[in-house]
């Protein structure tokens, strides 16, 4: 963590170019503007490709327990990799980076009331010794002064890796993930996750969210990919 902290403090090359730093902690801004941008044509419910802005059809037959989703990007190179260095190093820098960019671009901010970063399941956790997604979440609460919840939701279960598994299971390998450990009674929730597949993972947790009296839940992602 403290090297972290190092990088955000002295300008760092950037990850994609190793041009010097001249955007965001992290990016040059040559390299920003190249990245695969998801703004245009989306669901509002799912954020997959969706002409005019409209409901998609699964959405349409089968809606999730989320109410809108907004996606900065697609889940294409080289996005994947810069996404990749969370796990590794830059942490700090990319979090920044991301949580400022999801601020300036959401369509419009809600009026919500408190943010919920994607759970680890404790044993990923102390694995890895960072949430990504909760690093995330602290930047945009700063910057829109939302408080972060991270004490309401508990993923209870580990859950295997979803990369392998066909759509159905993965929805069926999340079921009773989550829990609240307190009421969320009419409240608005915004989820912060950092990529979002399936949706299956961010459902659950709306599910859950949403079982525990919330009212109205969105979800916020870096990235989306679109195949299922
Ligand atoms: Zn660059
Ligand atoms: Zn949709």
């Amino acid at each position: 963590m403290l090297t972290s902290i190092l990088d955000l403090a002295f300008p760092q090359p950037c990850l994609l170019c190793a041009g010097p730093d001249s955007g965001r902690p992290g990016i040059c801004q040559p390299c920003l503007q190249d990245l695969p941008w998801h703004l245009h044509d989306t669901c509002p419910q799912c954020a997959l490709p969706s002409q005019h802005n409209l409901l998609c059809g699964q959405c349409i037959s089968l809606a999730p327990a989320f109410d809108a989703t907004f996606s900065l990007f697609r889940y294409q190179f080289p996005l994947s990799g810069l996404l990749q260095q969370f796990k590794y190093r830059q942490l700090l820098s990319l979090a920044h980076t991301m949580g400022n960019l999801l601020v300036e671009h959401v369509p419009h901010i809600p009026v919500a009331d408190c943010i919920i970063p994607m759970p680890l399941h404790q044993e990923r956790l102390q694995e890895r010794g960072f949430n990504q997604s909760m690093e995330i979440a602290k930047v945009v609460s700063a910057r829109l002064h939302i408080p972060v919840d991270f004490r309401t939701c508990k993923r209870i279960r580990p859950t295997p890796p979803q990369a392998s598994l066909p759509y159905k299971q993965r929805l069926r390998n999340m079921q009773g993930a989550f829990e609240c450990l307190t009421t969320l009674q009419d409240m608005n929730v915004i989820l912060i996750d950092d990529v979002m597949t399936t949706g299956a993972s961010l459902n659950a947790l709306a599910k859950t969210v949403k079982a525990a009296g919330a009212k109205h839940v969105e979800c916020w992602v870096i990235a989306r990919t679109f195949s299922p």
